[in-house]
Order: C-alpha cells, then structure tokens, then sequence
C-alpha cells in the first residue's frame, strides 16, 4: 500500500512520520505524475488559499480531483479538509469534492486555538470498542456548518459542531491528528485505504 501526502506547504511531516511509523509506504506529493501509483492521498494542514495557489500553478486540482472522483480513499485535515471542500463560502481554488459548507478560521485566530478530548465512534471501534477519547488539536480551524445527505459525521464538539465527517472514499477532520502521539485516526484511514474507500 502506498499513501501519499500532498506536501505543497504545511505539515506534512508529520503526516509522513506517522504513516511510516504505522509501515506504510509514505511519499510526499508535488506533481501530478506522483499521485499516478497511489492508494491513497493525504491533504495536511497549512493554509488553504497558498494549497490552492501551487496546485493550479502544479496542475494538481484537476488529478487530485479525479482521485477522489475514481473513488480513491483522500483525507484532509484541517486546511485540507478546507481544500476538499465544494463550499467554503469565498473564492479560492478547491478540490470541491465533498459535499460540505465549510466555514474557515471559525474559532478564531490563531491565539483562540484549542485542544480537547473528543469522543469518536469509529476510533473507539479500533481499541476493541473501549472509549478511548481522542486528544483533538484545533488552530485556525474550520468548522463544517453543513453536510449533504450522503456525508456521515463522524465527531462533533459538545454543542453539536461538525468537526469531522466521511463521505465513501473522503475523509475530513478540522483538527490535527498528525500533531498527536494517538495514530488511530491514520489507522482508521489507513482501513479505508486497505478497502480501497
Ligand atoms: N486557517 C487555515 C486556512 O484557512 C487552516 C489552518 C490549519 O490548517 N491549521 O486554510
């Protein structure tokens, strides 16, 4: 299996650390040609509005597009959860492939950035059904104000704001995995890659 991870700008590092550390092939995407042999891809945090700038200038959005619409298994976290997104209420160049509204910097800036324990199904699943939550870490985050009927919220803070959901093969989290020691949010996506969505 061989999971890329779009490394434009952003911490993608870290993304590539985890997955080497949970043995998966890891390669850092910047040309179209490096997406053509993945199973999966990985759209990191950074800023959204430079993601977009380099990947029309790459010619990355039509390919990263096609991806997800071939039914590959594509996670962003954070600002590529933002990039994944069909609306984001302002004009900036998108994947705009998941059915979502999202809403960009929604807590704040970057001194209103948060962590918090949050509680997530899917996650529990993998450490044998025990509830285990998940150290959530929030900067300049976004929120998702609304999602389309085939989109599955998978997490949400305590006044019910979507903060992470899946729609078959797209995966989104609006706080950082990468940036935690818990790599059960890779693995998860990892699971999908292995299905292949
Ligand atoms: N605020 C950034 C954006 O709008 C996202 C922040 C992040 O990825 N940590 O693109």
């Amino acid at each position: 299996m061989r999971i890329g991870v779009l490394a434009l700008q952003g911490d993608f590092i870290e993304h590539e650390k985890i997955l080497r550390e949970l043995n998966v092939h890891a390669t850092q995407v910047r040309k179209p040609s490096e997406l053509r042999e993945l199973d999966g891809l990985i759209i990191p945090g950074g800023e959204s509005t430079t993601f977009g700038k380099l990947a029309v200038e790459y010619g990355l959005i039509e390919p990263i597009r096609a991806m997800c619409n071939a039914g590959k298994p594509v996670w962003g976290t954070c600002a590529g959860m933002i990039f994944l997104a069909k609306d984001v209420g302002m004009r900036q160049p998108l994947v705009a492939v998941m059915d979502v509204q999202v809403k960009r910097n929604a807590f704040g800036r970057q001194v209103d950035s948060f962590e918090i324990d949050l509680d997530i199904p899917v996650l529990n699943a993998i450490e044998n059904g025990q509830p285990h939550p998940f150290h959530a870490i929030f900067i300049r985050a976004p929120l998702m104000e609304r999602v389309g009927k085939g989109v599955q919220v998978l997490a949400t803070l305590n006044d019910g704001t979507i903060v992470a959901a899946r729609q078959n093969n797209l995966l989104a989290t609006s706080f950082h995995p990468e940036l935690t020691r818990d790599p059960r949010f890779h693995r998860y996506f990892i699971e999908r890659v292995g299905k292949g969505a």
